[in-house]
């Protein structure tokens, strides 16, 4: 069986590979198809695309937004077929990236406070897209020799218990959904277990997402522990979600994961895809 990677980042958002260079890795790592899912931009899809029809791999267009739910959840929601003409969710996104802005510049503010030198211009030329966030600030205190490791950036500084946090404002996840499903895209909802929410809140939470067009749920993630895939397992069977997976590569900004494998035990088969193909067809929607 070959292997799929419903979740992926490129330098649109913030991956450091270019969509080409992913879907080159991706057909390099043997996969039979991607999903390409930047955080709140749709720029990289027709070049993912066009580098996918050359090499003879399907690319699904995606994209990943952060959501805030009930119960203080905070959800990602995937849509993934994302139609060609999406005038409306550019609007949405833009917005998006606009709050994206603001907050990058409280987060530089509460940084130079703390008497670092960093700058807006800085953390920009780190961002190859309009999608700019904690990721690029990261590589700036990392270029500047402030942190040793991406993942101080975030502990000491970005995070949520970091001296410079700054939340980010969000749509309600059922909101995320609506506007996606109502796109005509199969809308999932990601790592579910990534910050090891009480299975039961989720489970209140769920009913209300598929009210919305909640169609799938992912299963199979890098952060996700055995423990953690058993319980999106059992999500998916009692809520009837379509099971899906992917590793949320974001090339050498997360360093040590890789496409389709994660850490290493990752598998995603292509049954996953030709399920969630299937519900679509039944549907009446394009693949
Ligand atoms: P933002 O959308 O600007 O809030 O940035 C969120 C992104 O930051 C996530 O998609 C991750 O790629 C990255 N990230 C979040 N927390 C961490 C962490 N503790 N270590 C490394 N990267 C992180
Ligand atoms: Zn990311
Ligand atoms: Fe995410
Ligand atoms: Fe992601």
């Amino acid at each position: 069986m070959r292997l799929i990677d419903l979740h992926t980042h490129s330098a649109a958002s913030d991956g450091s590979d270019s969509p080409t260079e992913l879907v080159a890795a991706a057909h390099a790592a043997g996969l039979a198809a991607i999903a390409l899912t930047d955080h709140d931009t749709l720029a990289g899809l027709e070049e993912a695309g066009a580098a996918g029809r050359r090499i003879g791999l399907p690319v699904i267009r995606g994209c990943e937004l952060s959501t805030t739910a009930d119960k203080a959840l905070r959800l990602h929601i995937l849509g993934l077929w994302l139609p060609r003409d999406t005038g409306s969710l550019e609007e949405r996104l833009r917005e998006l990236r606009v709050k994206r802005d603001s907050r990058n510049e409280r987060i530089v503010g509460l940084l130079r406070a703390c008497g670092l030198e960093v700058s807006m211009e800085e953390v920009r030329e780190q961002a190859a897209g309009e999608s700019v966030g904690r990721p690029h600030i990261a590589a700036v205190l990392l270029a500047r020799g402030y942190v040793k490791t991406l993942a101080d950036a975030f502990s000491e500084y970005l995070g949520r218990r970091g001296r410079a946090y700054v939340p980010k404002e969000v749509m309600r996840a059922g909101d995320a959904v609506r506007m996606l499903a109502d796109l005509g895209a199969s809308v999932c909802l990601a790592h579910p277990m990534l910050e090891k929410p009480a299975p039961e809140d989720l489970a209140e939470l769920i009913p209300e997402l598929i009210e919305q067009g909640l169609s799938a749920i992912e299963v199979w993630h890098s952060a996700h522990s055995d423990e953690d895939t058993r319980i999106a397992l059992d999500l998916a069977l009692r809520f009837g979600l379509c099971p899906s997976g992917g590793s949320d590569y974001h090339g050498a900004n997360k360093p040590g994961l890789r496409l389709g494998v994660g850490y290493g035990n990752l598998r995603v088969g292509e049954d996953v895809l030709e399920n969630l193909k299937r519900l679509r067809r039944e549907r009446g929607l394009p693949v």
